[in-house]
């Protein structure tokens, strides 16, 4: 067992609750748990949050990376009964209540698993390797080196088809995330591309959002379905609706509507699967790698193992799918389990978890967006008002509201920003960071 904690070396009696995952769950989780009688261990594989929802302005350069982080110790300095450690869990063993992470072994008297979700490329391992993902800030990272390297090479590349291939970016999968990086693209070519890059022409970019389903925002309303496409045609963005890419080379997309489109730059914003951690067994766990929890988000199967967030997924009459792979419903799991827990350990009654849908909100560039709330669809600049509030108002700490409220006013008026920098250099051929380049 490690022990590289206090509170491990206080040899409590209260009960330990560990929580794999500081995201949106988990950490709601730690802090309603905050001075309650047991002594709570967080472990993340990362030692910050990730405010996922902006990491596509991170992607563009619109913002800077560590606005969207926050250091999970930071949250929790006034928390008595809380420890974290910085590890990545590698398995469970539920008949010895022990998990093994790759800075040692641990015990739980109570565990959640609160990892969240990873991209999805549906097994084509020739696609996973070419396209680049967006789940997390070094992914982010990654694709705002991608677009700038790709951008200085067309500057200067004499082969025209190269040229062709590295000015064209697609976006794969018109949920939210590809609808707001399609538009982040589209604008960046109407407002930036030609100031930064006097050799070239912004009729040379091209951006492709491609859908499986006949229709963008396929989880919102029609009416701002229809508005989000209206948004990206005026803004120049080619939609393939009704289409599924079939291959990817890293040269020559191949789409299921008979197209081949050439790129060096595709964005992968297809789909997520649970991100779940061995030891779980195959009958708990779901389509979509979700594990399969009841009304108190406990796993099928198990007394004192639990699962909330999107690595979950709950079944009931009101819904048969499941709840959205969205942060609401992950906090809204959180606050409830933390009760819960105390229930369970006092032997009281629980609470079933019931989601309250507080609506939904897509950005699609400047003074553009679409809202569904409740009955009420807004769409345009007071859903993009709304949007940018919501937004400012739910990221962590006091200091990133004001860097990104402050990087926003100045993106807005000067119709530009300033963190288009390739601090990392990414090897389009491994793929990866290439520290040694440049
Ligand atoms: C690009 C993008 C945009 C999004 N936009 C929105 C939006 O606008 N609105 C919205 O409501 N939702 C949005 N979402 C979805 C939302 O971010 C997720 O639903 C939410 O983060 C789920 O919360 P969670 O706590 O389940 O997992 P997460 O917040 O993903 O947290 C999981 C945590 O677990 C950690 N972890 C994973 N595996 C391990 C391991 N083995 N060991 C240790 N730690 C581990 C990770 O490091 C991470 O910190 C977006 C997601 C993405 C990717």
């Amino acid at each position: 067992m490690f022990t590289v904690t206090s509170q491990d070396s206080k040899q409590s009696r209260k009960p330990r609750v560990v929580i794999i995952g500081g995201g949106f769950g988990g950490l709601t989780l730690a802090k309603k748990l905050k001075n309650a009688p047991v002594d709570v261990l967080l472990l993340d594989k990362h030692n910050y949050h990730t405010f996922q929802p902006l990491l596509y302005q991170v992607a563009i350069g619109s913002i800077e990376a560590d606005s969207i982080g926050f250091p999970i110790r930071r949250i929790f300095t006034r928390h008595d009964n809380f420890t974290f450690n910085l590890a990545e869990v590698q398995k469970i063993d539920a008949i010895t209540n022990t998990i093994t992470t790759d800075i040692g072994s641990v015990n739980y008297d109570y565990l959640v698993i609160a990892t969240g979700s990873n991209t999805n490329f549906f097994g084509n391992k020739e696609i996973e390797h070419f396209a680049m993902p967006m789940k997390n800030i070094p992914e982010a990272l990654n694709i705002r080196s991608l677009i700038i390297q790709n951008l200085e090479t067309a500057l200067v590349t004499g082969d025209s088809r190269e040229k062709f291939a590295l000015m064209t970016f697609v976006v794969v999968g018109g949920g939210p995330t590809g609808v707001e990086l399609s538009g982040a693209l589209a604008e960046m070519r109407h407002l930036i591309l030609m100031k930064d890059y006097h050799g070239l022409s912004k009729y040379d970019m091209r951006v492709y959002l491609v859908e499986g389903k006949d229709k963008l925002l396929a989880a919102m309303s029609p009416e701002a379905s229809a508005k989000a496409k209206e948004f990206l045609t005026k803004a120049d963005v080619t939609i393939y609706n009704s289409a599924h890419v079939e291959s990817y080379d890293g040269f020559y997309l191949k789409i299921d509507n008979g197209k081949t489109i050439k790129t060096r730059n595709v964005l992968w914003a297809a789909g997520v699967k649970g991100e779940v951690p061995e030891g779980i067994p195959a009958e708990a766990i779901a389509k979509g790698n979700r594990i399969y929890v009841d009304e108190i988000n406990r796993v099928k199967g198990y007394e004192n193992i639990f699962a909330i967030g999107d690595a979950s997924l709950m079944i009931t009459p009101e819904t048969p799918n499941g709840h959205p792979g969205v942060a609401p419903a992950a906090i809204q799991q959180g606050e409830l389990l933390a009760e819960n827990l105390l229930h369970l350990i006092k032997g009281e009654a629980t609470k079933p978890f019931k989601y309250h849908d507080k609506g939904t909100l897509a950005t699609i560039g400047r003074n553009k967006a679409v809202a569904d709330l409740g009955k009420i669809h807004l769409q345009g600049f007071f859903a993009w008002l709304l949007w940018g509030a919501v937004h400012i108002m739910s990221l962590a700490g006091f200091a990133n509201k004001g860097i990104i409220f402050l990087s926003w006013a100045i993106n807005y008026f000067t119709k530009n920003s300033d963190n288009r920098l390739v601090v990392r250099y990414f090897n389009t051929k491994t793929r990866e960071i290439d520290a040694e380049a440049k």
